[in-house]
């Protein structure tokens, strides 16, 4: 057996394992995030590859992280979470743990992790959505993680789907994010709430009176429960998604969408939809395979799972 280290870098936490060839991880490490601090994060991510180094042999380190990075998988040139802004991460990591590490943006990394051993296991191309705070995204098209020409591509949450629409976090209007995504769940909820109706108790209840606390995973709560309202929110971020997969079906054409984070979690509370929708709104549709839309099914563990993997070709 071939082991490799995966580490999952977030605004707040930092996850290690050692995955074997198959996929499984056999050992973890965790640790806070020092993100505000540049050189304590990677001194950070060092400490873990090492702690983790010193139990196993292991041939490379996957690294996913959050942000904008060069082609070459070297300097990080924006990270949102983390106080990092142009800055060579690979070769620093290199030098502090002494084996061949790879970067990868972190939506990349989980999908890799679904296309090999999750839910896209089966397919050739896929692409997946992560419902989390905004709406992440990988794409592979015949066994390839797409990147693009200069290392950015891929972020179907940037597309837009209504010109002039909600203010993007990317600075733009009308992206796909703003419609199906946990913040645009909550967004939604909320309006919902203060409009005073009674049907919003349910969630009112759900987030303790207070409608700044409410979060996309008490809609989806009150949604198992069987709350019409938060049923309806879910449905309406799912069939923007579904809307948005016809037109990532119009260009990358694959073979099946995954769907995971929060998304995954709400299971066809939002897939059902998003189901209806794609299948309307697809360009000749009865004329072309319709692509498989199913869940996640390797949950948080999806990045090391995926950066490890992506490290066995170091
Ligand atoms: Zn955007």
């Amino acid at each position: 057996m071939n082991y490799t280290i995966g580490i999952d870098v977030g605004g707040t936490k930092i996850a290690g394992g050692i995955v074997d060839s198959e996929g499984k991880i056999v050992s973890r490490v965790r640790r806070s995030a020092p993100a505000q601090d540049s050189d304590l994060m990677l001194a950070a991510i060092a400490e873990v590859i090492n702690e983790l180094s010193a139990q196993q042999e292991t041939t490379g380190v996957g690294i996913a992280l959050a942000g904008f990075m060069d082609k070459e998988r070297n300097r990080m040139r924006l990270s949102p979470n983390v106080a990092w802004r142009d800055i060579e991460i690979r070769s620093a990591i290199e030098s502090k743990v002494g084996k061949p590490v790879i970067i990868e943006n972190d939506a990349n990394a989980a999908a890799w992790g679904e296309f090999r051993f999750g839910g896209g296991a089966e397919a050739d191309s896929m692409v997946m959505l992560t419902i989390g705070t905004g709406l992440g995204s990988g794409v592979i098209i015949d066994g390839q993680l797409l990147i693009g020409a200069h290392g950015i591509g891929a972020e179907c949450g940037h597309f837009k789907v209504k010109p002039d629409g909600q203010l993007c976090g990317c600075g733009q209007r009308g992206c796909l994010e703003q419609y199906a995504s946990g913040q645009a769940i909550t967004r939604n909820a909320r309006v919902f709430v203060a409009s005073g109706t009674p049907a919003a108790q349910p969630l009112l209840d759900a987030c303790g009176q207070d409608p700044t606390t409410l979060t996309g995973a008490m809609v989806t709560e009150t949604a198992q429960k069987g709350d019409p309202a938060s049923i309806s929110i879910l449905a309406e971020a799912g069939k923007w998604l579904g809307f948005g997969m016809s037109t990532i079906a119009a260009i990358l054409d694959p073979e099946m969408f995954v769907v995971g984070g929060g998304g995954g979690d709400a299971g066809e509370l939002i897939l059902a939809p998003a189901r209806v929708e794609f299948e309307l709104k697809l360009p000749a549709r009865e004329h072309r395979p319709i692509a498989k839309i199913t869940a996640a099914t390797l949950g948080n563990d999806a990045g090391i799972i995926g950066a490890a993997d992506l490290a066995r070709k170091l």
